[in-house]
């Protein structure tokens, strides 16, 4: 292991896991080249397909905050720690802090998303995922009340256990302004194929003009993430807060069925 010589690093690292996984015979099925199964012509959010949980389509932002009670209530029960899994498989080693917690929904997407770049050849890191309240209230006060891109407490899409922040090796592991994410070959591969397993950037062609965050991911599900994707290939140039929006309004006027959403039991609200 040479923190001087990443590269080198990263190639044992693939290597000892592509091995593993042709034992597995899981090789061939990672290795499925990327295809558009969602063929819409929407050059705007119209035909919005179903969420796999209402929470994939929830907006988070500075006006659509989450309350306290929904954080600790909804999202922290459904928290599953990356170091509980096996220190053989990809989703303890791709935790570079040993305290990652992600959202249950996002457990088989982000083992699948790990093992796809592996064979890649690309080294893709979680630094962090859900947040709490109370860290998030830490980090406000860290970064101070006047910097235009802290957060207040509730309004980070990192509480929902969704949010995840990536990074590599190559950039000593961390996920902050200036170390160069958006440069790497990690980078490059999430762009082309996260869509795939349901990931998708969020802040991203000056989100707000303010923030730009080459490491942070949220996951959508694997169908929206792909109509997503259509949408942006059809031209359309919004975010996926724009995305979430859409899902708001369409269920202030119509529902969105079903009802009691497939993976949350029926319990997230989306106002
Ligand atoms: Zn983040």
């Amino acid at each position: 292991m040479s923190e001087d010589n990443p590269e080198a690093n990263q190639k044992q690292v693939t290597r000892r896991d592509f091995l593993k996984l042709s034992a597995l015979g899981l090789g061939t099925l990672a290795l499925k080249p990327n295809e558009f199964s969602n063929t819409t012509s929407d050059k705007e959010p119209t035909n919005l397909p179903e969420p796999e949980d209402l929470l994939c389509v929830k907006l988070v932002d500075r006006e659509h905050p989450l309350e306290q009670s929904f954080i600790k209530e909804e999202i922290e029960p459904e928290l599953k720690p990356l170091s509980q899994f096996s220190p053989e498989g990809f989703l303890r080693r791709a935790d570079v802090t040993g305290k990652v917690r992600i959202h249950s929904l996002v457990v088989q997407p982000l083992e699948d998303l790990l093992i796809a770049s592996s064979i890649a050849g690309v080294d893709i890191k979680v630094r962090s995922g859900y947040r709490s309240w109370e860290e998030q209230e830490l980090i406000h006060k860290r970064e101070g009340e006047d910097n235009k891109t802290s957060m207040l407490p509730g309004t980070s899409q990192h509480h929902t256990g969704l949010a995840l922040d990536f990074t590599t090796l190559s950039i000593g592991n961390v996920a902050k302004e200036g170390a160069g994410f958006e440069k790497t070959r990690e980078y490059e591969w999430l762009v082309k194929n996260a869509w795939e397993y349901g990931f998708v950037i969020s802040y991203d062609r000056g989100h707000d003009g303010i923030t730009n965050e080459s490491w942070h991911w949220i996951y959508v599900g694997k169908n929206v993430a792909e109509y997503f994707q259509a949408l942006r290939k059809n031209g359309w140039e919004s975010d996926v807060f724009d995305l979430q929006k859409a899902y708001l309004e369409k269920r202030t006027s119509h529902p969105i069925r079903p009802e009691r959403p497939v993976g949350g039991g029926g319990k997230y609200k989306l106002e």
